[in-house]
């Protein structure tokens, strides 16, 4: 295992046990996360994601920034400014366009129905942060690579920028209490487990919210932003109307349904 892999596993794993112990200990909604059923198939998309990203670009997308630089490849080989502001134009770039990507994810229905599997959890915890589908993930890498590309992004701001999309996903997927004192300030600034949990809701205008996965400020900017859900954040129905059976939730099943019909 290389440097930098070693370093965003360990990251993730280290996150990931302390929003588990988080959302253990003070959780914000009272239904029962069923963990011993849903964390086994969606840690299941850990290992399946990694096998994808292995195969499909074996050194990630940090090596091909590398080699990308090397060929003086992107915008911002031609500017001439200094390495910590490219550092910072190559974080918020690549943050911008996972943004307008998850946008397309939802707009395109044949992305779609490959995003939806994401949406189809019924439950909404630190887990549902890594349930994507790995066809979702081969995709996600090719856009990251054309982004880096078209930027130039040194391997550097790629890792910065990975460790911190993962650390954010992570973060606002979880199921932890937070006290409203905390939550509304740090709002304004970063994405929330109480926004992110909107874009979880089974109401389609609210799915169709709240794309960012870090910032707050780019809903707010492209007016994607909704502060609350119509039935509040205990009320809020979490998944998608078409899976909401246990039968739909087995592994095999999830694999299978970008391929199924569906909503
Ligand atoms: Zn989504």
């Amino acid at each position: 295992m290389t440097h930098e892999a070693a370093l965003r596993l360990g990251i993730f794993l280290g996150l990931l046990a302390a929003f588990a112990l988080w959302e253990a200990l003070a959780p914000r909604r009272a239904d029962p996360p069923a963990r011993t059923r849903r964390w086994p198939v969606n840690l299941a998309f850990v290992v399946l994601g990694g096998l994808v990203t292995r195969v499909v670009l074996p050194g990630g997308v940090a090596a091909f920034a590398a080699s990308a630089q090397a060929n003086g490849w992107g915008f911002l080989a031609a500017l001439a400014i200094p390495d910590w502001a490219a550092f910072v134009v190559s974080i918020v770039a690549l943050d911008l366009a996972i943004y307008f990507q998850h946008r397309l994810f939802h707009r395109i229905p044949v992305f779609w129905s490959i995003h939806r599997m994401h949406h189809s959890d019924t439950m909404f915890d630190v887990s549902t942060a890594v349930r994507f589908h790995p066809v979702e993930i081969g995709l996600s890498l090719a856009i990251k690579v054309a982004v880096v590309a078209v930027i130039g992004a040194s391997p550097e701001s790629v890792l910065a920028f990975e460790i911190l999309l993962n650390a954010a996903s992570l973060f606002n997927h979880t199921n932890g209490r937070m006290p409203d004192w905390i939550e509304r300030p740090l709002r304004l600034i970063v994405v929330t487990p109480d926004m992110h949990r909107i874009h979880h809701s089974a109401r389609r205008e609210e799915t169709d919210s709240n794309f960012g996965f870090s910032v707050s400020i780019w809903d707010r900017l492209f007016a994607t932003y909704r502060a609350e859900p119509a039935d509040g954040q205990d009320g809020l129905t979490i998944g998608l109307e078409s899976y909401r059976e246990r039968e739909s939730q087995g592994l095999l099943r999830l694999l299978a349904q970008p391929f199924g019909r569906g909503q």
